[in-house]
């Protein structure tokens, strides 16, 4: 364990140290002087253990302040995330828990952090020269079936819900369970339309393509998946078809493009699929690690994988692949429907993407391949930005 930590910690060292070499003025210039948000982080796990501090520079995980300085990231989205099997009170209790650690860090950190819940005020974040974080609720269990928890959810700052998460919830189903409601129910076209009078973005990562189709027909407002690849390129669950992609993209939607390299490479998923006792062996190697420790094992399942990775047991995935996903959605969707959703300690990051201080590198690569400084302003955050303002809107139009 005290080998493999120092392996990975060199090797980010001299990713580090070769990004910032290659990256160029006008990389570094247009990249540092642009509005750049990650709509999905799952940070806040380890917000909750008393240890962690946010400020300090971190070897493990990809988030804390310093890196988040150093790849230049104006806002973030900490998810609010527990496993779909918790429901009811307990699952409403673990989000407020998650929720008050949100609010604390922020209230810790007041020269580096703000809470922000518009497109505005991620501006004015920015102006002040703070990060501006913002908060997701990654799972529609955790509302407990009660509109009203979901109304108490959007007064605290939440702005996005995801409907489902790996489990099907009593209203959506999900992409990685079986079909049980064939999309939404009636009560969850009552949450999609509620969200939208409320101004919380509808994430239609992890649900099934059914659901995905019935919040199109049910959203009056632009929707988005806060954290999701494209299927023609790794043909996950969790990926969007291109019909879906250039279909989100015609309600006005945005699709942010998650890092993790069993989303990002075909190659990953078909070796992980033909050995599944290595994902056994990962797992108990996780437990041998950390535990039940919840945010010590999404942390080292990430190094784990990566030392996998990196022994050749499971094929090396390099960044360049979220470039090709970008691309991808670039040209199905248009420029002006992508966007960034790291999945950061919360999934397993590629060669080069180990944290948010490499965050310049997808600037460089995309004017590298041609793009103009709008465009790539784009998909670092203006997208996401357009959108909440058009959310917002949607809201503000529902008031009597
Ligand atoms: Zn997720």
């Amino acid at each position: 364990m005290f080998r493999a930590a120092h392996l990975i910690a060199f090797l980010s060292l001299g990713a580090i140290l070769m990004s910032a070499a290659t990256l160029s003025d006008q990389a570094k210039s247009l990249h540092f002087s642009s509005i750049v948000i990650d709509t999905h982080d799952d940070t806040t796990q380890r917000l909750l253990d008393p240890k962690f501090d946010l400020g300090a520079r971190h070897s493990d995980g990809s988030i804390d302040i310093p890196r988040m300085r150093d790849g230049g990231l104006s806002a973030l989205f900490f998810s609010i995330w527990i496993p779909s099997k918790i429901t009811g009170p307990q699952a409403v209790k673990q989000a407020l828990d998650q929720i008050d650690a949100v609010h604390e860090t922020v209230r810790n950190h007041p020269n580096d952090l703000v809470l922000a819940t518009t497109a505005d005020e991620i501006r004015a974040a920015r102006a002040q020269n703070k990060i501006a974080a913002l908060i997701g609720v990654e799972g529609g269990h955790m509302i407990a079936n009660d509109l009203g928890v979901l109304r108490s959810f959007a007064a605290l700052g939440v702005r996005y819900m995801t409907l489902t998460h790996t489990g099907n919830t009593d209203w959506a189903d999900s992409s990685t369970d079986k079909s049980e409601h064939n999309g939404l129910t009636d009560f969850g076209k009552d949450v999609v339309r509620e969200m939208n009078r409320l101004g919380v973005i509808v994430d239609v990562s992890h649900v099934s393509d059914k659901t995905f189709y019935d919040v199109l027909a049910t959203s009056e407002a632009p929707v988005f998946a806060s954290h999701s690849s494209c299927r023609a390129l790794c043909s996950a669950a969790r990926n969007m078809t291109d019909d879906m992609i250039r279909d989100l993209a015609k309600h006005g939607g945005v699709i942010q493009i998650n890092y993790h390299v069993g989303f990002l490479s075909q190659e990953f998923r078909n070796v992980e699929a033909a050995h599944p006792e290595l994902e056994k062996e990962i797992n108990a190697e996780i437990k041998k690690r950390c535990g039940d420790d919840e945010s010590c094992s999404l942390v080292a399942g990430d190094q784990i994988v990566r030392e996998y990775m990196q022994s050749g047991k499971l094929p090396r995935v390099d960044w360049t692949k979220i470039i090709e996903h970008i691309e991808h959605a670039i040209k199905i969707a248009g420029i002006d429907h992508v966007g960034l959703g790291s999945d950061f300690d919360g999934a397993m990051m590629p060669f080069g993407m180990e944290d948010a201080s490499h965050l310049p590198q997808i600037t460089a690569a995309l004017l590298q391949k041609g793009y103009s400084d709008s465009d790539i302003r784009k998909i670092l955050g203006e997208n996401t930005l357009r959108l909440l303002h058009e959310v917002q809107l949607a809201s503000a139009s529902t008031q009597p």
